[in-house]
Protein backbone atom coordinates (compact mmCIF):
# COMPACT_ATOMS: atom_id res chain seq x y z
CA UNK A 1 0.00 0.00 0.00
CA UNK A 2 1.29 3.46 -1.08
CA UNK A 3 0.49 7.17 0.69
CA UNK A 4 -1.54 7.34 -2.41
CA UNK A 5 -3.79 4.26 -2.13
CA UNK A 6 -5.02 5.92 1.24
CA UNK A 7 -7.25 8.37 -0.39
CA UNK A 8 -5.44 11.23 1.52
CA UNK A 9 -6.08 15.15 0.58
CA UNK A 10 -3.54 16.43 -2.01
CA UNK A 11 -2.21 18.92 0.48
CA UNK A 12 -1.17 15.80 2.87
CA UNK A 13 0.47 13.52 -0.16
CA UNK A 14 2.23 16.94 -0.84
CA UNK A 15 3.51 17.75 2.35
CA UNK A 16 4.76 13.65 2.80
CA UNK A 17 6.54 13.75 -0.47
CA UNK A 18 8.37 16.62 0.71
CA UNK A 19 9.37 15.08 3.53
CA UNK A 20 10.77 12.63 1.21
CA UNK A 21 8.54 9.45 2.67
CA UNK A 22 8.49 7.14 -0.26
CA UNK A 23 6.03 4.76 1.81
CA UNK A 24 4.30 4.22 4.96
CA UNK A 25 6.11 1.83 7.33
CA UNK A 26 4.11 -1.17 8.44
CA UNK A 27 2.48 0.71 11.38
CA UNK A 28 0.96 3.60 8.89
CA UNK A 29 -0.35 1.16 6.38
CA UNK A 30 -1.95 -0.50 9.41
CA UNK A 31 -3.20 2.27 11.48
CA UNK A 32 -4.14 5.35 8.32
CA UNK A 33 -6.96 2.77 6.92
CA UNK A 34 -8.61 2.24 9.89
CA UNK A 35 -8.52 5.40 11.48
CA UNK A 36 -9.76 6.60 8.29
CA UNK A 37 -12.79 4.48 8.99
CA UNK A 38 -13.13 5.67 11.97
CA UNK A 39 -11.91 2.67 14.53
CA UNK A 40 -10.39 3.12 17.62
CA UNK A 41 -7.19 1.94 17.67
CA UNK A 42 -4.52 0.03 20.30
CA UNK A 43 -1.29 0.39 18.65
CA UNK A 44 1.64 -1.27 19.67
CA UNK A 45 4.58 0.47 18.48
CA UNK A 46 7.99 1.98 19.70
CA UNK A 47 9.36 5.21 18.41
CA UNK A 48 11.09 4.78 15.21
CA UNK A 49 8.68 2.80 13.60
CA UNK A 50 6.60 6.13 12.20
CA UNK A 51 3.83 6.16 15.07
CA UNK A 52 3.53 9.55 15.29
CA UNK A 53 2.76 9.75 11.86
CA UNK A 54 1.05 7.21 12.18
CA UNK A 55 -1.77 8.94 14.33
CA UNK A 56 -1.28 12.56 12.85
CA UNK A 57 -1.86 11.70 8.95
CA UNK A 58 -5.78 10.88 9.86
CA UNK A 59 -5.71 13.36 12.35
CA UNK A 60 -4.86 15.83 9.69
CA UNK A 61 -7.25 14.25 7.34
CA UNK A 62 -9.97 14.31 9.37
CA UNK A 63 -9.65 18.29 10.28
CA UNK A 64 -9.58 19.13 6.45
CA UNK A 65 -12.77 16.88 5.83
CA UNK A 66 -14.63 19.21 8.43
CA UNK A 67 -13.27 22.17 7.04
CA UNK A 68 -15.41 21.49 3.71
CA UNK A 69 -18.53 22.06 5.98
CA UNK A 70 -17.18 25.21 7.35
CA UNK A 71 -18.17 25.08 11.46
CA UNK A 72 -16.70 27.40 13.46
CA UNK A 73 -13.79 27.11 14.75
CA UNK A 74 -12.70 24.97 17.77
CA UNK A 75 -9.93 22.30 18.59
CA UNK A 76 -10.68 18.57 17.34
CA UNK A 77 -7.95 16.93 17.95
CA UNK A 78 -6.36 16.35 21.57
CA UNK A 79 -2.73 14.64 21.70
CA UNK A 80 -1.57 13.96 24.87
CA UNK A 81 1.88 12.81 25.48
CA UNK A 82 3.75 12.26 28.98
CA UNK A 83 6.47 14.78 28.72
CA UNK A 84 7.59 18.37 27.17
CA UNK A 85 10.21 16.42 24.79
CA UNK A 86 6.74 14.09 23.96
CA UNK A 87 5.27 16.98 22.90
CA UNK A 88 7.44 19.03 21.08
CA UNK A 89 8.20 16.04 18.68
CA UNK A 90 4.71 14.99 18.14
CA UNK A 91 4.14 18.79 17.89
CA UNK A 92 7.10 19.24 15.17
CA UNK A 93 5.44 16.23 13.07
CA UNK A 94 2.24 17.77 12.98
CA UNK A 95 3.56 20.51 11.51
CA UNK A 96 5.87 19.00 8.69
CA UNK A 97 2.94 17.42 8.00
CA UNK A 98 0.55 20.54 7.66
CA UNK A 99 3.63 22.04 5.53
CA UNK A 100 0.87 22.35 2.42
CA UNK A 101 -1.65 23.80 4.71
CA UNK A 102 -0.93 25.23 7.66
CA UNK A 103 -3.37 28.10 7.03
CA UNK A 104 -6.19 25.56 7.54
CA UNK A 105 -4.70 23.28 9.88
CA UNK A 106 -3.49 24.60 13.39
CA UNK A 107 -1.55 23.29 15.53
CA UNK A 108 -0.05 24.41 18.80
CA UNK A 109 1.70 22.91 21.74
CA UNK A 110 1.31 23.82 24.98
CA UNK A 111 3.64 21.71 27.38
CA UNK A 112 6.28 24.72 27.59
CA UNK A 113 6.83 25.91 30.71
CA UNK A 114 5.29 29.12 30.63
CA UNK A 115 2.78 30.96 32.77
CA UNK A 116 -0.98 29.14 31.85
CA UNK A 117 -1.89 32.74 30.94
CA UNK A 118 0.63 33.39 28.86
CA UNK A 119 -0.11 30.40 26.52
CA UNK A 120 -4.06 31.85 26.78
CA UNK A 121 -3.93 33.38 23.62
CA UNK A 122 -3.08 30.89 21.80
CA UNK A 123 -5.57 28.96 23.03
CA UNK A 124 -8.21 31.75 22.67
CA UNK A 125 -7.54 31.55 18.66
CA UNK A 126 -8.99 27.76 18.62
CA UNK A 127 -6.27 25.54 17.05
CA UNK A 128 -7.32 22.46 15.33
CA UNK A 129 -4.79 20.32 17.39
CA UNK A 130 -3.83 21.25 21.34
CA UNK A 131 -0.86 19.08 22.10
CA UNK A 132 0.36 18.61 25.54
CA UNK A 133 1.08 16.92 28.56
CA UNK A 134 -2.17 15.84 31.07
CA UNK A 135 -1.46 18.30 33.96
CA UNK A 136 -1.33 21.27 31.34
CA UNK A 137 -3.72 20.20 29.36
CA UNK A 138 -6.07 19.95 32.72
CA UNK A 139 -4.50 23.43 33.50
CA UNK A 140 -5.80 24.99 31.30
CA UNK A 141 -9.44 23.67 31.11
CA UNK A 142 -9.56 24.41 34.56
CA UNK A 143 -8.53 28.41 34.38
CA UNK A 144 -11.22 28.04 31.00
CA UNK A 145 -8.82 28.85 28.61
CA UNK A 146 -9.56 25.73 27.07
CA UNK A 147 -13.18 23.79 26.41
CA UNK A 148 -13.51 20.45 24.67
CA UNK A 149 -16.98 19.25 25.65
CA UNK A 150 -18.60 20.26 22.80
CA UNK A 151 -16.69 19.88 19.33
CA UNK A 152 -13.74 17.40 20.20
CA UNK A 153 -13.84 14.83 17.92
CA UNK A 154 -10.35 13.37 18.21
CA UNK A 155 -8.01 12.13 21.41
CA UNK A 156 -4.41 10.30 21.43
CA UNK A 157 -2.40 9.34 24.30
CA UNK A 158 1.04 8.50 22.61
CA UNK A 159 3.46 6.62 24.72
CA UNK A 160 0.53 5.87 26.87
CA UNK A 161 2.31 3.25 29.22
CA UNK A 162 4.36 6.38 30.75
CA UNK A 163 1.15 8.18 31.59
CA UNK A 164 1.07 6.56 34.98
CA UNK A 165 4.55 6.15 35.95
CA UNK A 166 5.20 9.82 34.97
CA UNK A 167 2.60 10.33 37.73
CA UNK A 168 -0.45 11.65 35.46
CA UNK A 169 -2.81 9.30 36.60
CA UNK A 170 -4.93 11.57 38.63
CA UNK A 171 -4.70 14.12 35.96
CA UNK A 172 -5.16 12.01 33.38
CA UNK A 173 -8.68 10.61 34.71
CA UNK A 174 -9.82 14.55 35.06
CA UNK A 175 -8.89 15.54 32.13
CA UNK A 176 -11.08 12.51 30.79
CA UNK A 177 -14.34 13.90 32.58
CA UNK A 178 -14.04 16.89 30.69
CA UNK A 179 -14.06 15.39 27.38
CA UNK A 180 -17.34 14.43 25.19
CA UNK A 181 -19.07 11.25 25.67
CA UNK A 182 -17.77 9.97 21.62
CA UNK A 183 -14.74 10.23 20.05
CA UNK A 184 -12.29 8.74 17.87
CA UNK A 185 -9.28 7.71 20.04
CA UNK A 186 -5.86 6.10 20.17
CA UNK A 187 -3.42 5.15 22.13
CA UNK A 188 -0.16 4.11 21.26
CA UNK A 189 2.59 2.15 23.24
CA UNK A 190 5.23 0.83 23.43
CA UNK A 191 3.87 -2.09 25.68
CA UNK A 192 1.07 -3.14 26.63
CA UNK A 193 0.71 -3.24 29.82
CA UNK A 194 -1.33 -3.44 33.29
CA UNK A 195 -1.56 0.65 33.04
CA UNK A 196 -2.24 0.56 29.29
CA UNK A 197 -5.08 -1.58 29.84
CA UNK A 198 -6.68 0.77 32.56
CA UNK A 199 -6.04 3.59 30.09
CA UNK A 200 -7.86 1.38 26.93
CA UNK A 201 -10.60 0.93 28.92
CA UNK A 202 -11.40 4.53 30.06
CA UNK A 203 -10.66 5.70 26.24
CA UNK A 204 -11.03 3.16 23.69
CA UNK A 205 -14.51 1.44 22.07
CA UNK A 206 -13.96 -1.43 20.37
CA UNK A 207 -10.47 -0.60 19.38
CA UNK A 208 -8.58 -2.92 16.87
CA UNK A 209 -5.40 -3.60 18.64
CA UNK A 210 -2.44 -3.71 16.42
CA UNK A 211 0.55 -5.38 17.93
CA UNK A 212 3.71 -4.14 15.75
P1 LIG B 1 8.38 8.05 15.17
O1 LIG B 1 8.32 6.56 15.35
O2 LIG B 1 7.02 8.63 14.98
O3 LIG B 1 9.15 8.73 16.26
O4 LIG B 1 9.14 8.34 13.79
C1 LIG B 1 10.48 8.03 13.60
C2 LIG B 1 11.07 8.78 12.42
O5 LIG B 1 10.63 8.22 11.19
C3 LIG B 1 10.73 10.24 12.38
O6 LIG B 1 11.93 10.98 12.17
C4 LIG B 1 9.82 10.39 11.18
O7 LIG B 1 10.00 11.62 10.57
C5 LIG B 1 10.24 9.25 10.27
N1 LIG B 1 9.17 8.69 9.44
C6 LIG B 1 7.88 8.54 9.79
N2 LIG B 1 7.18 7.97 8.79
C7 LIG B 1 8.03 7.75 7.78
C8 LIG B 1 7.90 7.16 6.46
N3 LIG B 1 6.73 6.70 6.03
N4 LIG B 1 9.00 7.10 5.71
C9 LIG B 1 10.19 7.56 6.16
N5 LIG B 1 10.40 8.12 7.38
C10 LIG B 1 9.33 8.21 8.19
Amino acid sequence: LKFHDMGLDDRLQKAIAKLGWSKPTLIQERAIPLSLEGKDILARARTGSGKTAAFAIPVIQKILDSKQHAKEQSVKALVITPSKELCSQAYKNVIDLTSSCSREVKCVDISGQVALDAQRPLLMEKPDIVIGTPSRILAHIQAKNLYLKESLDMVVIDEADLVFSFGYEADIKTLLSHLPKIYQAFLMSATLSEDVRTLKKLVLHNPVILKL
